[in-house]
């Protein structure tokens, strides 16, 4: 079986020196133990910081070992009474065809009649994440002014169609024409600011006459200096991210977040945030989403690569914009 392996820590954007593929042996599982076949790869941007062995709150990826993260898998083996052939589970997992592991280190999935990829997407971390930061930080109120940056990803497709269940006018930032259509015609965003064009600031005042409440934060750098001087008394910023600048080379000026004077002027609850940090609330933000997608009011996209080979196309595609909604890698059928 193949292993995907981090060959080298990269310094600015990984290139093709960053990954290495290997072939392992596939295992078998003993007594207690499952055998897992992997059928989606979750790549997500946490994990560029994950291959610098700078501190941070989650611990580096080791060089000549697999890379690790979110994996959908099927059990296709089964020496457990916990878990039977052809369940569908999830789990942090190396980045590799086959598992050989303990049920208590993997969680059934229940799809809900959805296809299991959904396990790495609304209904799972990033749809978690948009909904704690949303609903427990942002707190969207009725005729209120809210604005995501990252709009049509993984995590800013669902936070913004839940600032607009609350009520909110909800305006999207994204980079192509492509994304605004997706985020206006399918997800009910009011509006959509493209950043790449050269008049981003003048369309960003002219989206939000009013100011703004609540600025989802997943991208930070230059497109978020034009949010601050718009920033509301009172307003919310939740701080989910900044992808804009995880791939600086060594030495290279942090573009950050130049945001004191605002916060201060008008007194902005700006918040960071780790979807962990609500692990007790789980369960009832899965249930919420659930119900949302079930009754047809919570849309969402996959972007799925085919084969194990695409894991590191994929993932450097989510620094080019190449993905609407998740971004995922589909490595067997079920
Ligand atoms: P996305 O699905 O949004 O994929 C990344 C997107 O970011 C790209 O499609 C691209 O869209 C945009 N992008 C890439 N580079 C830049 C750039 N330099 N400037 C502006 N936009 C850029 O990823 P996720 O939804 O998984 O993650 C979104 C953010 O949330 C990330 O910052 C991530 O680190 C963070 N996150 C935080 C978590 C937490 O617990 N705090 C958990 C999960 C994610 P476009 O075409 O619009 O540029």
């Amino acid at each position: 079986q193949q292993q995907l392996l981090l060959r080298e820590r990269p310094n600015g954007l990984p290139d093709e020196n960053t990954f290495e593929f290997a072939e392992t042996d596939q295992g078998s599982p003993e007594k207690g133990e499952v055998l897992l076949k992997t059928l989606y790869v979750s790549v997500d941007p946490y994990m560029r910081g994950r291959m610098s062995d700078a501190p941070s709150y989650v611990a580096p990826f080791e060089l000549g070992e697999p890379l690790t993260g979110g994996v959908v898998a099927q059990v296709i083996e089964s020496n457990s009474d916990d878990l039977k052939k052809g369940d569908i589970v999830r789990g942090n997992l190396p980045f590799q065809e086959y598992h050989v592991q303990k049920p208590s280190h993997v969680s059934k999935v229940q799809t809900n009649g959805l296809d299991p990829s959904a396990a790495l997407s609304v209904l799972g971390m990033p749809g978690l994440t948009a909904y704690f930061g949303m609903m427990h930080i942002g707190k969207p109120k009725e005729g209120e002014t809210v604005v995501v940056s990252g709009a049509a990803g993984a995590v800013g497709q669902v936070a913004g169609q839940l600032a607009k269940q609350a009520g909110a006018h909800v305006i999207g930032i994204v980079g192509s024409e492509e994304k605004a259509s997706y985020i206006k015609e399918k997800l009910g965003y009011d509006e959509a600011v493209e950043y790449k064009k050269d008049n981003f600031e003048e369309q960003l005042k002219n989206a939000c006459p009013n100011g703004i409440d609540v600025y989802y934060e997943n991208v930070g750098g230059e497109i978020s200096d034009h949010i601050w001087p718009l920033l509301n008394t009172f307003a919310r910023v939740p701080v989910c991210g900044a992808i804009a600048s995880y791939n600086l080379e060594e030495g290279e000026k942090d573009i950050g977040l130049r945001v004191q004077q605002f916060v201060v002027k008008a007194r902005v609850l700006m918040q960071g945030f780790i979807v962990g940090d609500f692990s007790d609330h789980y369960a009832e933000a899965y249930q919420e989403l659930a119900k949302a997608v079930e009754k047809g009011k919570l849309h969402f996209e996959e972007t799925i690569y085919e084969g194990f080979e695409k894991i590191p196309e994929a993932f450097l595609g989510l620094f080019s914009g190449a993905n609407i909604g998740k971004q995922l890698v589909k490595v067997a059928e079920k």
